[in-house]
């Protein structure tokens, strides 16, 4: 397995030209995790076989409906697949009343656990730790309390070395350990250390995602040197004014932000329904910052 995240929603506001409101499913090794419910999102996640029965955490960045709308949807559908696993939601204050308005009004119980976490921070914060990452939070300069995610993987990715797995007959259930670092043992009892079976290491990295906010100084030191950095473009330069005025950012800063963090990859989404052709925003950042890719949906992209 590996670190990547596959882009469900990438429009702001509304759907349009075929684009969906925020929704990123992040895989990091073994954990799957959703960041944002825009509308549609259950939908997005079938079209593109993410396996949402996996995901056992969902980050929330802001009660603006394109960012969390499709999240009763998915907390409905859990219960009509009988979930069991517990789930947790964080977000800002008010997501809890949100949600259990709804959930109470349908006069359906679900039948697994949902734990719902309020966030307020001023500065960076950790809030959540598992085997595989730890995230931090930081508030974000938008007309609500919005809050960007921080995920710091825990473990290098390891590629294996295909031929040296099936010389020794290694079973596809045993490889995640053997990423994990344990040894292998075969069946006549020779001791493999898992080290032999590394074909690539790939250093244990970050990736944060921002969304939705205007630029501000303090926002490129929580991002610094991350090797994936998500941020919303919601306009071009010619509509700065726009921009500044609903508290968001245009393709060239963001690029700005990711020039002064020193980030490794640029992402940029959450277009404006205005845009149909997105070719000027890869022009307008990538003229500041190279490595700069538009999200497209259904498409993974990788630390590296
Ligand atoms: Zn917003």
């Amino acid at each position: 397995m590996e670190f990547k995240v596959l882009i469900l929603g990438s429009n702001s506001a509304l759907p349009a030209h075929g684009r969906h409101p925020s929704s990123q499913f992040l895989t990091v090794h073994n954990n799957h995790y959703l960041i944002d419910c825009g509308e549609g999102t259950q939908m997005q996640l079938d079209r593109f076989d993410a396996r949402k029965s996996r995901i056992n955490q969902i980050f929330i960045t802001h009660l603006h409906g394109d960012h969390y709308f499709g999240i009763f949807g998915l907390l409905t559908t859990y219960n009509l697949l009988r979930r069991s696993f517990p789930l947790q939601v964080f977000g800002p204050v008010g997501l809890s009343k949100m949600i259990s308005t709804v959930l109470d009004s349908t006069g359906n119980s679900l039948n697994y656990s949902l734990e719902v976490i309020e966030i307020e921070a001023n500065e960076p914060q950790m809030i959540f730790e598992d085997s595989e990452v730890r995230v931090l939070t930081f508030p974000l300069k938008h007309r609500i309390p919005t809050y960007g995610y921080l995920f710091e993987e825990k473990r290098p990715s390891v590629k294996l070395n295909g031929h040296l797995l099936d010389k020794y007959k290694v079973p596809l259930d045993f490889r995640e350990s053997i990423r994990a670092g344990k040894s292998f043992t075969s069946t006549d009892g020779t001791v493999f250390p898992a080290s032999i079976f590394f074909e690539k290491t790939i250093e244990a990295g970050k990736f944060a995602y921002c969304s939705d906010t205007a630029p501000f100084p303090l926002l490129e030191e929580y991002v610094q040197g991350v090797d994936l950095l998500y941020h919303e473009a919601t306009f071009l330069s010619v509509e700065k004014d726009r921009a500044e005025l609903t508290q968001h950012s245009t393709a060239a800063q963001a690029a700005m932000t990711a020039l002064r963090a020193g980030v490794g990859k640029l992402l940029i989404g959450h277009f404006s329904s205005r845009y149909k052709n997105l070719t000027p925003f890869k022009k307008e950042a990538s003229a500041i910052f190279e490595n700069t890719h538009l999200v497209e949906e259904g498409k993974d992209y990788f630390l590296d």
